[in-house]
Order: structure tokens, then sequence, then C-alpha cells
């Protein structure tokens, strides 16, 4: 264990699964996996099934209404939220308890620096057509989705928004500058990157990389980077163009 988290608990996440074998996954390997073993984060899989109260050990049933699919049961997710929620100072675990869904707020970097600044989070994967209203209402779920299409299950959207909030947290990754320098950092996509050999298969590296000219490279790569943004991404070269006019005006 690292010395802070001998001190405070590590930035923790507690998934709610109907498959806790997924966890950790992917998260158990790389930067991410020596994080965990170092101490400076935690991953708990808790299985909803362990909720359950009858003998089948139910967690859906059909929807009210009619259609297709199961729906999970609210006093199951309930009572499996209760237990993940329980040991803050006041018996309350102070993080913010999240459902993975495409109907939620779609995630940013922005809610992703958020989350990776507080004590970690809850967060809840649904499965079959989802999870009962009113447990999302009586729980103030935060509800996220990962982008405008349909998985299965939330566990690879769980495995995805836990890998994003983990290698923000402090001595993750190696050197500062390569979180500091990402796409949507300054509110752009990223310049392209060039590595050996300088000609690959005809292919030249830019002149300008080779020139040693610092402040040449550096002013190569901000083009670079609006111009992939204006055309990849109209929608996040408007809000750029409005936060520079701002610093403009000020200046
Ligand atoms: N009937 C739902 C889809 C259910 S998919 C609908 O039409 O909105 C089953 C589960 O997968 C969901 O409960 C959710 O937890 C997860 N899931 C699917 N797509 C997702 C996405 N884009 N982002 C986050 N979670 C998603």
């Amino acid at each position: 264990m690292s010395k802070a988290a001998e001190q405070t608990s590590p930035w923790t996440a507690r998934v709610l699964t109907l498959f806790p074998e997924m966890f950790p996954g992917p998260l158990g390997l790389s930067l991410a996996g020596k994080a965990m073993e170092r101490g400076d984060w935690a991953l708990e899989a808790i299985d909803i099934r362990g909720f359950a109260t009858d003998k089948h050990r139910t967690v859906d049933d059909t929807p009210f209404g009619g259609g297709p699919g199961m729906v999970m049961r609210p006093d199951v997710v309930d009572a499996a939220l209760a237990h993940a929620t329980r040991d803050g100072p006041d018996g309350q675990w102070l993080a913010p308890a999240i459902y993975l869904t495409p109907r939620g707020r779609v995630l940013t970097q922005d809610l992703v620096k958020r989350l990776s600044a507080g004590p970690g989070m809850v967060v809840l994967c649904g499965r079959y057509e989802g999870l009962d209203e009113r447990v999302i209402e009586a729980r103030g779920l935060l509800e996220v989705s990962l982008g405008d299409f349909v998985l299965s299950g939330g566990e690879p959207a769980a495995l995805a928004l836990i890998d994003a909030c983990v290698r923000l947290l402090p001595g993750v990754m190696g050197a500062e500058e390569t979180l500091e320098e990402e796409s949507f950092e300054a509110g752009l996509l990223e310049y392209p990157h060039y590595t050996r050999p300088a000609d690959w298969c005809g292919r030249q590296v830019p002149d300008v990389l080779m020139s040693g000219h610092h402040e040449k490279i550096r002013a190569w790569r901000k083009l670079k980077a609006e111009e992939t943004t204006r055309s990849r991404r109209p929608d996040l070269w408007a809000v750029y163009q409005e936060r520079q006019a701002r610093i403009g005006a000020k200046n």
C-alpha cells in the first residue's frame, strides 16, 4: 500500500452487477491494475442477486403495461444500493451513485474529472430492459450514458467509466503532461502523433516535427488540433470558439 492509501481509504468503485466475474477484468491489468495493486484505488464487485429474497433468487419481473423483456425489481436493487452506500461516517458513504443507461447524460471528461476528484462512486449496471424507474427516483441516481448506442448490459460501460476515472488519480499515469495535452483538455481533439521510423512505406513524418524548433512544433500541433476539431466535431468547435472569444474579450 502507498502512504496515501494507508492514511485514508483509497478512491473506490463499488459496482453492482449480475455478473461480478466480469470485474476487475481489463482493470486488473496495465496501469489501472498496477495502481490497484499499490492500493491507489479499490474495486468491489457486488452481486445484485445476493439481495434477492425468494428461493429462486429472482431479480427481475415482467413490465407493468406489457411489452417485451424483463425489468429489474426495485426492492432487490434498492437493497443492493443500501449495502453499497453503507459505511460512511454516519452510516452513509458519500459517493455519487450512478446508473448506467442509454437514457442518461452522455459521459464527458468534465464529469470523469469530478468523479475522480471525489471519494469514489457506486456504479449500477443494468441488464434486461433496465431498472424500475422508482428506485432511480428514490435513490436520486445519476443517470449516465456512454453514448447513443445500446449495450446488452451496463458492465462494459462501467469498465469504461472506471478506467477513465482511475487514470486521472494521482500517480496512476506516469507523466502529468500526458494528461494535460490530451483530447478534450483544452476543449479540442488532440493533434496527430508520429514515431520512428521517420520514413514508413514512403510516408514521411511532417518536417516541422523533425526541426527541433519547439515553438514551431507547438504552433503546428495547435493548428492540427483546431483543424481536426473543426472538421470532425462541429459541436466541440463551437464551444471552443465561444470560449476563445470570451478570453479574447477579457484581455
Ligand atoms: N431498454 C433499454 C436498453 C437496455 S440495455 C433502452 O432502450 O434504453 C440493458 C442495460 O445495458 C441497461 O440497463 C444499461 O445498464 C446498459 N446500457 C446499454 N446501453 C448503454 C449505454 N449506451 N450507456 C450506458 N449503459 C448502457
